[in-house]
């Protein structure tokens, strides 16, 4: 059991037209593992809560990250009108979607906001400079939908061992991609090696299944080498 703690906003970050980053600082040390989640509760007469992944990596010191994508629920709304100085109850850490379950070559597969654990992790990576080797395939609708872009651009030119394929769904002429969805032809040619690697799964409930029967019934990969982490509440 995990006590509750009061968190005080500190900024507002927004990453896309409907994905936001809160930063809240906690009193004391703030530990958790890179790819762990929180669940966080408005400070509101609606008792709004969810759970969010934790989007900075532990080398990212003084803040606890989380990202949202705004929807037209309660709990968005609330969310989205967050401001420097307002409070919330936080409870973390929680979850095993975390590095310590694979060996040294990764697969990452996100679904849309899918990525906040996963950038987490890729952070620590490459803040630690980990001898890693990380093929990560996003999948979004388009080029705006990309949450944590630059980030990501920054990450891999002092990261050699990080590689992130882009996959979308709508195409985009200045914008390097592969166009469809991710299918086992995708995953053979982006990452040969895939028998070899650890996947970890994060998106809807329903992306992660489509990719674990895939990758399981498909592509051969075992079970043991497949770890999700399911954002209930998305299709
Ligand atoms: C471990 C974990 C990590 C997550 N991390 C993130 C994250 O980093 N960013 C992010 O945007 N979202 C994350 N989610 C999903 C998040 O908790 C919300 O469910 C999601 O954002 C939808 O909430 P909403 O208020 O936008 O929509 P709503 O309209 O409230 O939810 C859509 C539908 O989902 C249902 N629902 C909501 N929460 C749950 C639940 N926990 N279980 C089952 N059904 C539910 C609602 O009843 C509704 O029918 C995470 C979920 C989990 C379990």
């Amino acid at each position: 059991m995990v006590n509750p703690v009061c968190a005080r906003i500190i900024k507002v970050i927004p990453r896309t037209y409907n994905v936001k980053s809160i930063r809240a600082a906690v009193d004391g040390p703030m530990e958790f593992k890179a790819g762990q989640f929180l669940r966080i509760k408005l400070n509101n007469d609606k008792n709004l809560q969810r759970y969010l992944s934790i989007s900075n990596s532990p080398t990212e010191k003084g803040y606890l990250e989380f990202t949202k994508k705004i929807t037209d629920s309660d709990f968005s709304a609330a969310f989205s009108i967050l401001k420097p100085g307002d409070m919330v109850s936080i409870e973390y850490p929680y979850g095993a979607f975390t590095l310590e379950r694979a060996a040294e070559r990764i697969a990452f597969i996100s679904g849309g906001i899918g990525i906040t654990p996963i950038r987490s992790m890729c952070k620590f990576a490459a803040d630690k400079n980990l001898n890693l080797d990380i093929a990560l395939l996003y999948a979004n609708n388009s080029v705006r939908d990309i949450a944590f872009r630059e980030d990501f651009e920054a990450m891999q030119r002092e990261y050699s061992n990080l590689r992130v394929i882009h996959v979308l769904c709508e195409k985009d002429t200045e914008f390097s991609c592969i166009v469809g969805r991710i299918n086992p032809d995708i995953i053979k040619k982006e990452v040969p090696d895939y028998l070899e690697r650890f996947f970890f799964l994060c998106g809807p409930p329903s992306m992660v299944e489509a990719m674990k029967g895939l990758l399981a019934k498909e592509l051969g990969v075992p079970l043991g080498n497949i770890i999700t982490e399911n954002f209930q509440g998305y299709q």
